[in-house]
């Protein structure tokens, strides 16, 4: 053991892989459950798409938590993984017919609905099969985020979501259809989210959308804003459980619920992030002329953060305690963005030792590809290793 990885048992299988710390992933559902419990109209919908492995996904089923779903294939992952349909969100701005049917015999909670065309479909199809579709719209709230670019959602330039300055038309359409009725709002600002100010910011906006529609007597059953809520990708020892009591703090104080009102949570990232390493062994320690490279195993088709938004992993020598050196590593793609870190210290690396690229647990595993025909990652658990 070092730290809460089971080296040893490391040795049994084939590297690269993502290691599960489940206490860890168990421990940090336990805060949620009781964050979430203080409210009684408080509900979490895990959003799949930070990480889909059915292992994960059963845990956190197990805890009695919704999934948020952006895809067919997600929602039939949640409908094994065993989740009730009744709290399965289903969300993306282009859902393709097959999916929508799927959803609607699986009974889903809601549809968050991006789009006029895409409710009409909804409506459409359900009217084929004798449904009704319980549909909230997904409002851009204009509202930025301090993160990556990539990761911002909630812009007016952002693709995402229904303009606010229609947002009355759509709930009027809706209430003109015979097969879907109005549910909700649905807000998602961006992702890996740190500073409360930016959900300060959409709670002050939420509350005046609120308004609004109160003017035209039009009530909101239900309240979604999304997740967000981002991990701290320097300190994964030190900071192994989000703040989730401040994150549901600010929602508390500055979002201005109507008695009956139920408001929903879609965290993906602040749920598994912490609990997933991609676990590597190096292949070679190469000397250039003005640095050394760690050259190992894995590489962006098993993590492709680093490259995609320039993300940065914390790394440790799980074999070795030498001294620290200085090292880029690497991957073996055939692409120059196939780096984890650069001119970063590491215990000595020797051919052989293994190396725990922490923070993996979320957009890690679910993003592998196939890129260089490479296998994809499995991944294990702490159960798997007992
Ligand atoms: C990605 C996404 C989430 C989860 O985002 P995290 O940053 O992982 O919490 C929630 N809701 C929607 C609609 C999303 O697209």
């Amino acid at each position: 053991m070092k730290g809460s990885f089971p080296i040893e048992k490391f040795q049994t299988v084939r590297t690269p892989f993502y290691y599960y710390d489940t206490n860890l992933l168990r421990k940090t559902l336990e805060v949620l459950r009781t964050e979430i419990d203080r409210h009684s109209n408080y509900h979490l919908h895990y959003a799949v798409k930070a990480n889909a492995n059915p292992k994960v996904l059963r845990i956190i089923r197990e805890a009695g938590f919704g999934a948020d779903c952006v895809s067919g294939g997600e929602i039939k992952a949640c409908l094994d993984a065993g989740f009730p349909a009744e709290k399965i969100v289903f969300a993306g701005v282009g859902k393709s017919d097959w999916e929508i049917d799927l959803a609607l015999d699986a009974n889903i909670f809601c549809f968050n609905v991006e789009s006029i065309p895409e409710l009409e479909v909804i409506n459409q199809l359900a009217g084929a099969k004798g449904k009704i579709a319980h549909v909230s719209f997904r409002i851009n709230p204009d509202v930025g985020a301090h993160t990556h670019a990539n990761i911002t959602t909630g812009l007016a330039e952002n693709k995402f979501g229904i303009a606010m300055a229609d947002m009355e038309k759509v709930i009027e359409i809706a209430a003109s259809l015979t097969n879907v009725r109005f549910a909700g709002l649905h807000f998602h600002i961006g992702s890996q989210i740190l500073e409360m100010g930016d959900f300060v910011a959409l709670c002050n906006r939420i509350n005046e959308l609120q308004a609004q529609l109160e003017k035209h007597h039009i009530k909101v059953d239900n309240i979604n804003v999304g997740g967000g809520l981002g991990i701290d990708y320097q300190h994964p020892n030190e900071v192994s459980i989000p703040n989730f009591c401040d994150y549901f703090r600010t929602y508390r104080k500055h979002l201005n619920l109507r008695p009956e009102q139920q408001l929903h949570f879609e965290l993906g990232r602040a749920v598994v992030g912490q609990c997933g390493s991609l676990i590597t062994r190096v292949l070679y320690v190469k000397q250039a002329t003005y640095k050394q490279f760690a050259i190992v195993d894995a590489g962006m088709t098993d993590l492709i953060r680093p490259a995609l938004y320039q993300a940065f992993h914390a790394i440790e020598n799980l074999t070795s305690e030498e001294k620290k050196e200085t090292y880029d590593v690497v991957g073996p793609i055939c692409e120059s963005s196939d780096v984890f870190v650069k001119a970063y210290d590491l215990n000595r690396c020797r051919r052989g030792d293994l190396l725990a690229i922490r923070s993996a647990g979320a957009y890690g595993e679910i993003m592998a590809s196939g890129y260089n025909c490479r296998e994809l990652p499995k991944g294990y658990t702490t159960e798997d290793f007992a």
